[in-house]
């Protein structure tokens, strides 16, 4: 995992522990707000854990919502923090029972969203730890790759695996984006639950920011 130093910690742990809120949703291209400062985005498959790594990196119980009926979300939702720094949650993908029409919808909004949003800084793709890379999360990689967004890979739930289980998976994972430019050849190991990796990923966005700021 990436190595921060303890005031790159200590940085991100006051970038999250401000003030946070949510500022808009988006269901079309549409109706995206104006890009403001740098946003930040998280994208996952149904049920990876995606809101609940939201509200453990802010801090929040339930700023995100965490839901109990995968898909059903089909929105861009935008949270404002400190120094203009924005959170974006893109809605969870391939969930078996979405029905076709709703995954074009999908596509189309994510596609539209990721090119030519300047505002974008990087996108944190969820892995479930258990189940690692599957066909739908390379799709997601071919899409951030032709928009030329930068990524990094976020493995999500680690107390769900054994230590040797998360190496092998960690190792697998690292293996299948090695040779996609647009993706960080490292990644972040997370819990939202134990908390572990929750401080790197803090500190790997206050980084990210200190980058961006002019
Ligand atoms: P989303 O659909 O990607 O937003 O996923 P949620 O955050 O709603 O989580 C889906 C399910 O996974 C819920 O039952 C969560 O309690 C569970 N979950 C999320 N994060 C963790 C984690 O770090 N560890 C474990 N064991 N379960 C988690």
């Amino acid at each position: 995992m990436a190595d921060f130093s303890n005031s790159e910690i200590e940085n991100g742990r006051r970038l999250f522990a401000g003030d946070w809120s949510f500022s808009s949703a988006a269901s079309s291209v549409g109706s995206l707000p104006p890009p403001s400062g740098l946003e930040v985005a998280f994208a996952g498959r149904s049920n990876v854990g995606k809101s609940s790594l939201i509200n453990a990196i802010t801090g929040r119980r339930a700023l995100a919502r965490t839901s109990n009926t995968p898909g059903r979300t089909q929105e861009l939702i935008f949270f404002g923090g400190p120094h203009r720094l924005v959170l974006v949650d893109l809605p969870g993908y391939g969930y078996a029972a979405t029905a076709k029409s709703k995954v074009a919808t999908w596509t189309r909004l994510i596609h539209d969203y990721l090119h030519g949003r300047t505002a974008l800084g990087r996108v944190y793709v969820l892995i479930d730890a258990r189940h690692g890379l599957k066909s739908v999360d390379e799709a997601i990689f071919d899409a951030l790759g032709e928009a030329a967004v930068s990524y990094e890979i976020v493995l999500t739930k680690c107390d769900q695996v054994s230590e040797e289980e998360l190496e092998k998976r960690s190792e697998s994972v690292k293996a299948g984006v090695r040779k996609r430019p647009a993706a960080f050849p490292d990644l972040i190991v997370t819990s939202a639950h134990t908390g572990v990796g929750i401080p790197q990923l803090r500190a790997a966005i206050s980084r990210l920011l200190a980058e961006r700021r002019p």
